[in-house]
């Protein structure tokens, strides 16, 4: 715990809209999902690499009527189509003013993640586009990242804990210098089919 390098995550938790996928507000159409550049590689990274990954997202136009569960489901199913399997979905269908414990920047759905995973918050990541996605992290006790969409706020960038120009940004500094090290041993293995001889 005393490590002068901040140990690689256990999960890595993202913000749906503006984060992995293009913000289409209230969408129930799995067929207007497109993801944002580099989320797949991203993700392939974490994954390669054992990190666990996860899905954080508020869908008030649930309880707000403007799109049905099923429709969230479904646009959730094409998002892992695109993207791959996440290890855990947690969905805040209320409303802001349902006064739950879940929409962020509440901790809920951190919580909840850990808590499906078998993991304390402070061996996760959180990576989103808002204010409230850093404050849910906070709150939870994880670590925030921010990688600003169009959506994001000034304010709300100078008051990220960190941020970072892009996905792969993100998990290169979530993932920390000694694991970026290791994948990259990795990487160069698979390349180099006689590591015995010299270059
Ligand atoms: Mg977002
Ligand atoms: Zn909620």
């Amino acid at each position: 715990m005393t490590s002068r390098r901040r140990r690689a995550p256990a999960a890595v938790l993202f913000d749906r809209g503006g984060t992995l996928v293009i913000d289409v507000p209230y969408n129930g159409d799995p067929a207007l999902v497109r993801t944002l550049p580099g989320a797949r590689k991203a993700l392939e990274r974490l994954r390669s690499v054992g990190v666990r990954t996860g899905v954080v997202t508020n869908q008030s136009g649930v309880a707000l009527g403007l799109v049905e569960p099923e429709g969230v489901r479904a646009v959730n199913a094409r998002v892992e189509d695109l993207l791959g399997h996440f290890d855990t979905w947690q969905v805040c269908p209320h409303a802001p003013q349902d006064g739950c414990r879940c929409r962020k920047p509440k901790a809920g759905l951190i919580l909840a993640a850990c808590r499906q995973l078998g993991l304390a918050p402070h061996d996760v990541v959180v990576i989103g586009d808002l204010g409230r996605d850093m404050c849910a992290a906070r709150r939870a006790g994880a670590r925030g990242i921010l990688v600003p969409s169009p959506a994001t706020l000034r304010r709300e960038i100078l008051e990220a804990p960190t941020v970072a120009g892009d996905l792969w940004s993100a998990v290169t500094l979530a993932l920390g210098p000694d694991m970026t090290h290791l994948a990259y041993l990795t990487t160069a293995a698979d390349d180099s089919p006689s590591m015995g001889s010299a270059a």
